[in-house]
């Protein structure tokens, strides 16, 4: 086994350190403020303190107001909530069942309604992408019915980086008086975050792909939208989210957050700048290679390629033993030979779409992590080639 210290992570879609800043934040609430945030007495008044204010700066930061954000056990979980509480919600007061999403979904959507249509009685319906992985708001507002009962669209792509227009699509579905939701996981790392400009009802976040603690997640839920609860028990977090809350993890996701949504420009030119550097010399220096997604219009930490056949899993066995950490596209898919839905869903073709990387940088990339890399890549791809033409 390679020593962790030893490797360079290049694999920050799947997940961030903890910022010590952070941790600083979340310490006091495991044994000192350790109090049940629904007690009456004194620790527990002080621990309900401590969730009340991680809740008012989440909403302020999101542009909500504090009774209109829930917290969760993770983004998955916030996913969830969202979609299905959305759509029992919505047939139960206007009998609607037709659900539209992206083809570019994370898992813990496109699960999720596939769920919803297979036990639960409801229509899926899949929107059209560009070859970026765009929905466009036109094709939606094309696609609403008078049955529909929400529209689902991921905010910022995890596996290519694609940014949706989400701020238009939320409009077209506002116009229609439709529900938006937006899985905004990956965008809330990188991008400012307004639910007024963007015109959504419901959003998701995940603590842990912003430099907070896993397992603890937000979720936006705009004042007057009904959400039927998946998870029944106390009257914790209004009724939506039985189960005493993780102060701690809480109160990590608020100052996490924070210092995500503080001096966004800044970082963003920094990482795109060492982003557009590996773009521009894969493409260049790799033959067969192709950039995924989106050139501008882009995470500014996502880089995402396919290289005509190679086996995915084998670059990442090969660039791990020469000390990067990379991924081929999504965490969730460890494992899985399939090409993924996202490529076939872009269109890319069965030659390349098994052969795909995605090199995601964070706080701790530096330029020369980027030439490090760019001098073991080049190779690796043409041994591999080599290998599987025997
Ligand atoms: C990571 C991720 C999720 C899942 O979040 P967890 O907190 O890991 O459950 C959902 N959607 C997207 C786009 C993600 O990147």
């Amino acid at each position: 086994m390679s020593d962790i210290n030893s490797k360079i992570y290049l694999d920050y879609a799947a997940t961030t350190p903890v910022d010590s800043r952070v941790l600083d934040a979340m310490l006091p609430y495991f044994s000192e403020y350790f109090g049940n945030p629904s007690s009456v007495h004194g620790p527990g008044q002080l621990a309900d303190a401590a969730l009340e204010e991680a809740r008012r700066k989440v909403a302020s930061l999101l542009g909500a107001r504090s009774e209109e954000i829930l917290f969760t056990g993770c983004g998955t979980e916030s996913d969830n909530l969202a979609l299905r509480g959305a759509a029992m919600g919505q047939r139960r007061s206007r009998g609607a069942y037709h659900i539209l999403i992206s083809p570019v979904e994370h898992h813990a959507v496109l699960h999720t309604v596939q769920q919803l249509e297979a036990y639960y009685g409801f229509d899926v319906e899949t929107l059209p992408v560009d070859p970026y992985g765009r929905v466009d708001p036109q094709d939606v507002k094309a696609s609403l019915r008078p049955t529909t009962a929400l529209v689902s669209v991921i905010y910022a792509n995890n596996e290519i980086g694609t940014i949706n227009p989400v701020a238009q699509i939320g409009e077209v579905c506002r116009e229609a008086g439709v529900l938006f939701h937006t899985d905004a996981v990956q965008a809330a790392a990188h991008l400012p975050m307004n639910v007024q400009l963007d015109n959504i009802d419901l959003m998701s976040i995940g603590a842990h792909k912003f430099y907070g603690p896993k397992g603890v997640g937000a979720l936006y839920i705009r004042r007057g939208v009904e959400i039927i609860p998946a998870q029944t028990g106390g009257g914790q977090e209004f009724h939506l989210r039985a189960g005493t809350q993780n102060v701690p993890y809480i109160v990590g996701l608020a100052r996490a957050l924070e210092i995500a949504q503080t001096g966004i420009e800044e970082r963003s030119g920094i990482l795109s700048g060492m982003r557009d550097h590996l773009i521009e010399r894969v493409v260049k220096e790799i033959p067969d290679a192709r950039l995924t997604g989106h050139p501008q219009n882009r995470l500014p930490n996502h880089a995402s390629f396919v290289f005509k056949g190679v086996d995915g899993n084998q670059l990442l066995m090969m660039l791990d033993a020469a000390g990067f950490a990379c991924s081929s596209g999504s965490a969730c898919k460890v494992g899985n030979p399939k090409p993924s839905e996202v490529l076939e869903a872009i269109g890319v073709m069965p030659a390349w779409n098994k052969g795909s990387l995605r090199v995601t940088l964070g706080h701790g990339t530096t330029p020369e992590h980027i030439d490090q890399l760019m001098a073991v890549l080049p190779g690796i791809v043409d041994q591999l080639r080599k290998l599987s033409a025997v």
